[in-house]
């Protein structure tokens, strides 16, 4: 089954935007909000300053959530029927897309926990079935790529294999026991970007953060007879690097090859789900950077994608939430 979207027809890419509530730091420092969401797909902005200078004053997605909407809500209106999608086979990814402290990393961790709480009881209800786990984690930081699990700090090379397609050479990947099991990876995974974070100041607003799992199952009966009948897909959970980076990059212009902290892979993104957008002919530039390279499988294909887009509501930051909106605009 696939998404219908707000103009009715079918698609495989979803966007919805979240507001964030303004923080008690912003309230004490006197922050507004010039942003209403009206309704469940209509966003505005309501500045009588800014109406007058011809920017757009609504923006409409296939979902947007307002401040007060729980992480619970968007994931079961946004997130849950794609990331469910993986038990029967279809590769699926969720993205998180905004700003340094619109609350992506706050919405893609319930996101996680809900969808893989909801992957475990689903194979609870269906014994029929065995399934196998795998999880893995990742991180990209000026296209070099490294792994959350295994404790060291080297590169790893991504490989072109002729059957599977880009693989990523001595990833990690841990069969899951159980979902305590994933939850102790969960928080290696976090310990480990937050010393990034402080040795290589704010890498995290800087880095993606790419956590898989992969999902084999196969019918009981035919356990060790008929390989042809296991299915295996992926879901891909993307905290993406802060957007600034790239509208910094962008608003620069013609220096865009020589700035030094282009961001390829939140460029690249751009790029590919503006073509994913428009259909899936013609040539995607997948090759252009590691994130999308590394997606590819989950991007092309039958993979159903939804991009959470974060906002802050505050004054202050509207130029960079309308940078957003572009962004989410453009991959609708
Ligand atoms: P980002 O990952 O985009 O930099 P975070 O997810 O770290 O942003 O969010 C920044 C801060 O705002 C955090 O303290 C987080 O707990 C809080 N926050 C984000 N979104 C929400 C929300 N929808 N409701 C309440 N607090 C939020
Ligand atoms: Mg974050």
């Amino acid at each position: 089954k696939m998404q219908v979207g707000g103009n009715g027809k079918e698609e495989n890419i979803l966007v919805l935007v979240r507001l964030r509530p303004l923080s008690e730091k912003e309230i004490a420092q006197d922050e507004v909000t010039d942003w209403e969401c009206i309704n469940s797909t209509t966003i505005l902005y309501r500045n009588s300053l800014q109406e007058r200078s011809g920017l757009p004053t609504s923006y409409s997605f296939d979902r947007v959530f307002r401040g007060d909407c729980s992480t619970r809500e968007v994931y079961e209106e946004g997130a849950k029927d794609i990331a469910l999608s993986v038990v029967g086979g279809i590769n699926s990814t969720i993205f998180a897309y905004g700003q340094t402290s619109s609350g992506k990393t706050y919405t893609m961790n319930g996101i996680t926990e809900y969808a893989v709480a909801d992957i475990y009881d689903y194979i609870q209800r269906h014994e029929e079935r065995a399934f196998v786990l795998k999880f893995s984690a990742m991180e990209i930081y000026n296209e070099v790529v490294k792994d959350l699990l295994s404790g060291d700090n080297n590169p790893l090379r991504l490989l072109d294999e002729p059957e599977r397609g880009t693989i990523i050479e001595k990833l990690t990947e841990e069969t899951l026991r159980d979902w305590s099991h994933l939850k102790e990876l969960l928080s290696i995974c976090e310990a480990q970007r937050q010393i990034g974070e402080t040795s290589l100041n704010e890498t995290s607003s800087r880095s993606h953060q790419i956590l898989r799992l992969t999902i084999e199952s196969s019918a009981r009966e035919f356990l060790g007879k008929d390989n042809s009948a296991t299915l295996s897909a992926s879901v891909n959970f993307v905290d993406l690097a802060g957007s600034e980076r790239a509208s910094q990059s962008l608003s620069v212009g013609q220096r865009l090859k020589e700035g030094c902290h282009i961001n390829r892979s939140l460029l690249t993104l751009g790029t590919v789900i503006r073509k994913l957008s428009k259909g899936r002919h013609g040539h995607v530039n997948y090759r252009d950077s590691k994130l999308t390279r590394i997606l590819q499988p989950a991007l092309g294909g039958n993979g159903r994608t939804t991009i959470i887009c974060t906002l802050s509501p505050a004054r202050c930051h509207v130029e960079q939430s309308r940078n957003t909106l572009l962004f989410a605009s453009c991959a609708k």
